[in-house]
């Protein structure tokens, strides 16, 4: 392709809201356009990086026996009623209304419409195991598109879904993509780490999220570098220590003025904060739960929704928490609440003794607490986060933590959607059993992203060459030198016959204009035809690791098989 015919404008101002370098660098090399609030268009050059994270995503799938098809992603909502989904997704869901006023949605994910194909397809245990995959544009009207197309309200997703006879199967079918997803982040040259992940209220008995480290990350992952365990903070749990064995004191009632937050209050007492228990009221569904988790520990909310299969949740409204405790806010504490909730304390307080709490009575707080003598728990669980330092659940060492972009999530479903579904098979005897299914997502357009927050620096983005959307850029210093032309034509041509992707900068630019567009685009390698060109002799420049080399034609041509 010749750049002077590009399709493509690098832009050198970014509107405020590209916070993230992938998504400035995304608008400034002109990969992507914005149409609307999360709502992005692939230009061009974006397509081509669009297509080639594509087609490795295709052929691991398919070396893994993943057939593709492909589903509408207009969808009546009856696909989404018998699982309980048209509600449960909220307002996440875009919904729309035909001319007859039937109700329809933009698909957020497809586990109903594969549900409902393999039912009406197949009968048998003989038809079974099948994993089918598709690669779509994906709608969820998100609370916060942000960080360009890392979470976006359009988007590409490969969503595969496996279906068994039993969990034995399930398990086989699982590991297959497990493999098949190492492959394909491999391919792409990500640095990411498996953890463990939530499988939610309604079950399922695995699941796991492939995460590429990365400071912007929305998520939190808990990892221990001793024995390789490694989980979502909204799922990973840490060893305790040993309970308290110390003698019950007294409970007493002090007064605390001014000691509004938890700090306030430990210089007021003179204390640490791992000697108090902070309660916190929530709204569950409508309902008030109160939640208890050590003073310097934060609640953690999935694991808590989770006890209640939370739709959702909240904290509690001033109002609620007024009436509930009879004080104004910061004085909640389980004993001397004005109405019955449920008390939900963690297991590491079950384990304290004679610790602070809020009294239900303003500026008033309780010492020496005891569970089981002062007040009782309800629900004792845990429900809260890991935090640095913690140890390992599995070895007991000490837990590190990092921030994380999920790119790709793996669930073992179980019978969720079949049961709903009515997805059976039949079995040797002629028995019906649900089929146990899996599912698998990649988000196709933030795997795009998460490479270029990988690779970048300040001039622009580093590609892998699997990803690049030209692996080769010839860049003539100047387009009215014949013998520089020719040089730059007969290369240019020669690494297209020998299929590599390659642009050739005709443009009557300076060769400083042309050196930073091809850095920013980050064509993995840059062949400068100048001075040299009567020799013979170009320069080479590798965009990644940044080192150059003159050479002749032939060493020239051979250095494009070599990059990586
Ligand atoms: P998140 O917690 O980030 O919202 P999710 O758990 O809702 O993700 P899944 O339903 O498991 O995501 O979707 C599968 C994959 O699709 C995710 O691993 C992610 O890579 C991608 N994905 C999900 N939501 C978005 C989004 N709004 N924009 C871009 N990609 C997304
Ligand atoms: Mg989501």
């Amino acid at each position: 392709m010749r750049v002077s015919n590009l399709f493509f404008a690098t832009q050198r101002e970014v509107p405020a809201d590209a916070e993230i370098p992938s998504h400035k660098l995304m608008l400034r090399a002109g990969l992507i356009r914005k149409v609307s609030s999360g709502i992005y268009a692939y230009m061009p050059m974006g397509f081509k990086v669009y297509k080639n994270v594509e087609k490795i995503i295709r052929e691991e799938m398919d070396r893994a026996g993943a057939q593709e098809l492909i589903m509408p992603a207009l969808l009546p909502a009856e696909t989404y009623q018998a699982s309980g989904r048209w509600e449960r997704f909220g307002p996440e869901m875009f919904r729309l209304n035909d001319r007859k006023s039937a109700q329809f949605c933009l698909g957020p994910t497809h586990e109903e419409p594969f549900t409902e194909a393999v039912r009406d397809t197949f009968r048998s245990y003989k038809n079974l195991p099948v994993t089918l995959y598709q690669i779509q544009h994906k709608y969820r009207d998100e609370v916060r598109p942000r960080f360009g197309v890392i979470r976006s309200r359009e988007f590409v997703m490969k969503d595969a879904y496996s279906f068994d006879i039993d969990e034995e199967g399930l398990d086989k079918s699982y590991q297959k993509m497990y493999d098949a997803y190492r492959r394909i982040f491999d391919r792409l040259g990500l640095d990411y780490t498996i953890v463990d992940a939530d499988t939610g209220a309604m079950g399922g008995s695995g699941s796991q999220e492939f995460m590429v480290k990365s400071p912007i990350g929305e998520d939190a992952i808990c990892f221990c570098d001793a024995c390789g365990y490694a989980a979502n903070e909204e799922k990973a749990t840490c060893r305790e220590g040993e309970p308290d064995g110390s003698d019950m004191l007294a409970i007493e009632k002090i007064h605390t003025p001014d000691a509004k937050t938890i700090e306030e209050l430990v210089a007021f007492m003179g204390t640490t904060p791992d000697k108090f228990v902070k309660t916190i009221l929530y709204n569950i569904d409508g309902r008030i739960v109160a939640a208890m988790v050590r003073g310097d520990r934060d609640i953690n909310e999935t694991k808590l929704g989770n006890i209640y299969e939370a739709m959702e949740m909240d904290l509690a409204s001033f109002d609620d928490v007024e009436r509930i405790t009879g004080a104004k806010v910061g004085f909640a504490g389980p004993v001397g609440l004005k109405e019955k909730i449920d008390i939900v304390m963690d297991t590491e307080v079950a384990g304290m003794r004679n610790f602070i709490v809020g009294a239900c009575e303003t500026d008033h707080h309780f010492k020496n607490v005891n569970p089981g003598r002062d007040f009782n728990a309800d629900i004792v669980k845990d429900i809260k986060n890991v935090k640095e330092g913690d140890l390992c659940p599995k070895c007991g060492q000490k837990i590190g933590m990092a921030r994380g972009v999920e790119v790709g999530h793996i669930f073992k479903l179980g019978t969720k959607y079949s049961d709903a579904l009515n997805c059976v098979y039949l079995d040797k005897e002629g028995k019906e059993h649900s089929m146990v299914m899996g599912c698998y997502g990649i988000g196709v357009s933030r795997t795009i992203a998460a490479i270029i927050e990988q690779y970048n620096d300040e001039d622009g983005i580093k590609w892998p060459a699997v990803a690049a959307p030209y692996k080769v850029i010839v860049i003539p210093t100047k387009t009215n030198d014949e013998q520089i032309m020719e040089l730059s034509e007969k290369l240019y041509n020669a690494y297209i016959d020998n299929g590599f992707e390659t642009l050739i900068d005709d443009r009557n630019e300076r060769p400083g204009v042309k050196f930073k567009d091809a850095d920013l685009l980050g064509i993995p390698l840059r062949v400068t035809v100048g001075r040299r060109a009567a020799e013979g002799i170009v320069e080479l420049k590798f965009r990644m690791d940044g080192t150059t080399a003159e050479a002749t034609y032939e060493e020239a041509l051979e250095a494009a098989g070599k990059i990586r």
